[in-house]
Order: C-alpha cells, then sequence, then structure tokens
C-alpha cells in the first residue's frame, strides 16, 4: 500500500507506480482537495481509499493538466460525491475534446477504461475553470491556491499553492526527461524560471512525477531547456531544410528530442 508523506500544513503526497505519479491531498477542516486522479479507475480507487484513510471530509478535485495519467480517474470521484473538478480552462476543453482519443493509452493496466466499458470509465470534464486570474478554494482553516503561469507542459498547466507546498503537474518532472509531446518549449523554459522565482514561498515542491525537487534541479530545467532552443534554433539556421540534424546535440534522448523540434517549429519559433 502506497504511503503518504507528510509536507506539513495539512499537505501530503502519494507516489504511484509505475509513472511514479505524485497525488496531492490538502485538508481543510470542512473539506479536502485532491491533486489529480491517476489513470484509471483502478488506480483512482487506490487513491481514494487512500484518501479515506486521511479524511472523510467532502472532496475538491483539481486536474493539473489534460495528460490521461492526471485525470482518467475522475469518474471514481465523481461517484464518490465530488462535484468541484478544478482546471485551466485549455485542459478542459482538451479533456472534453481528446479524452475519448486518448484511451488506448492505458490499456495494459487499465482495460477497462481503454474499452470505455464498464463502472467509473466515462470522462469527467472538470467544469470549475481557472483563466489567468489565480483562484482560492477555501477548505475551511485553509485555502489552496490555483494559478496558471503560462504555457508549458501544456497550453493548461495548473500549479497548486498550499500553505507549504507547491504542486507543479508535469512542469516539472524528477527522474525523466521532460514530456514534449503538447509542450512549448520557448514558454516552459520561462515558465519554469517563474516557478523557481517562487521559490521562497513554498518549503516543498512536487514534480508530476519523481521525487521531490530543489530549486536548484528547477532552475537548471528552465536552463537546458532555454539552451536547448537556442542550439535547436542555430542546427535549423544551419540546415534549413532538416531540423533533425540538431537531434543530437539536444540534451534529451533522440525522441524527446525529436518531439522537442516539432514543437517548436509548430509553435513557428524556428526562425
Ligand atoms: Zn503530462
Amino acid at each position: 500500500m502506497a504511503q503518504w508523506r507528510d509536507l506539513g500544513g495539512d499537505t501530503f503526497t502519494l507516489s504511484l507506480e509505475p509513472l511514479r505519479l505524485n497525488i496531492g491531498l490538502v485538508i481543510g477542516t470542512e473539506r479536502a482537495l485532491v491533486v489529480d486522479t491517476g489513470e484509471g479507475p483502478r488506480q483512482a480507487r487506490q487513491i481514494l481509499d487512500a484518501v479515506r484513510e486521511k479524511t472523510d471530509l467532502p472532496l475538491v478535485v483539481v486536474n493539473t493538466h489534460a495528460h490521461y495519467d492526471h485525470y482518467f480517474g475522475n469518474a471514481v470521484f465523481a461517484a464518490a460525491g465530488v462535484t468541484e473538478f478544478w482546471a485551466h480552462e485549455n485542459a478542459a476543453s482538451s479533456i472534453a475534446a481528446t479524452g475519448h482519443d486518448v484511451r488506448a493509452e492505458v490499456a495494459e493496466r487499465e482495460p477497462e477504461m481503454a474499452a470505455g466499458e464498464g463502472e467509473h470509465t466515462e470522462i469527467v470534464v472538470p467544469q470549475a475553470i481557472v483563466r489567468d486570474q489565480p483562484v482560492l478554494v477555501d477548505l475551511g482553516g485553509q485555502s489552496v491556491t490555483l494559478f496558471y503561469l503560462g504555457r508549458g507542459h501544456t497550453d493548461g498547466d495548473l500549479l497548486v499553492g498550499t500553505s507549504t507546498a507547491l504542486f507543479s503537474g508535469d512542469l516539472v518532472e524528477e527522474g525523466s526527461y521532460p514530456e514534449f509531446g503538447d509542450s512549448y518549449p520557448e514558454e516552459w523554459a520561462d515558465t519554469l524560471r517563474h516557478i523557481s522565482a517562487l521559490r521562497h514561498r513554498y518549503e516543498h515542491l512536487v514534480p508530476g512525477h519523481g521525487g521531490l525537487c530543489t530549486d536548484v534541479a528547477v532552475r537548471t530545467m528552465a536552463e537546458t531547456m532555454a539552451t536547448a532552443v537556442r542550439s535547436a534554433r542555430q542546427a535549423t539556421r544551419e540546415s534549413p531544410h532538416d531540423a533533425t540534424k540538431a537531434i543530437p546535440i539536444l540534451p534529451y534522448g533522440p525522441e524527446q528530442s525529436r518531439l522537442f523540434i516539432g514543437r517548436l517549429k509548430a509553435a513557428s519559433t524556428l526562425h
């Protein structure tokens, strides 16, 4: 059974295999807030059981972004009485538009979710929306701040700030290359610098996947990405018809480098 890690201030985190996904829990006096719901009903039930070991309070859910491992468990929480699901507006649109199309991703571990058959396999789209302005969610005795710092890992990454911790979603990952599939690499580097500038406000930084991160790790991630953007641009200037030339010089694995270049081009930032 996965164990909660106590971050102080009634804030907890739970790391789940196999993706080292970090779930968050913040407990107020009237409600508790859960950060991300896992990749399907099987994992979500595990999360809900763990939450219920900590609190019986009514729950509120936040989905940090529109990738399946962060919201495919929503239906289990809806069945448990949750009516308030928060997300950035772009993430909510993306979940509504693409949720059904990505079911196959979980075929191995969540066959019911992949098939869309069985209990709690529906796509639950967040209806509580965050736009450019931060939103305070009152839990009784304490509130949690949901805010957006611009595009990065996706175009709708929400950050969740508590009295002791910052949950960054996949804007920050520990122990693996950043995942560029839906990203905006140049803006992502800026967003990471912005996160790094918040270092005095939060004692702990909880990435979307992997172990707790230091501020130095976030700054390094930002600088590496900014350097990669410059290198890719230079390589493209030198061989304008073959952007893949940049792949070997980028500080990421070949697959992530390919995605990185594709996304840079899509954002028309390669001049
Ligand atoms: Zn993600």
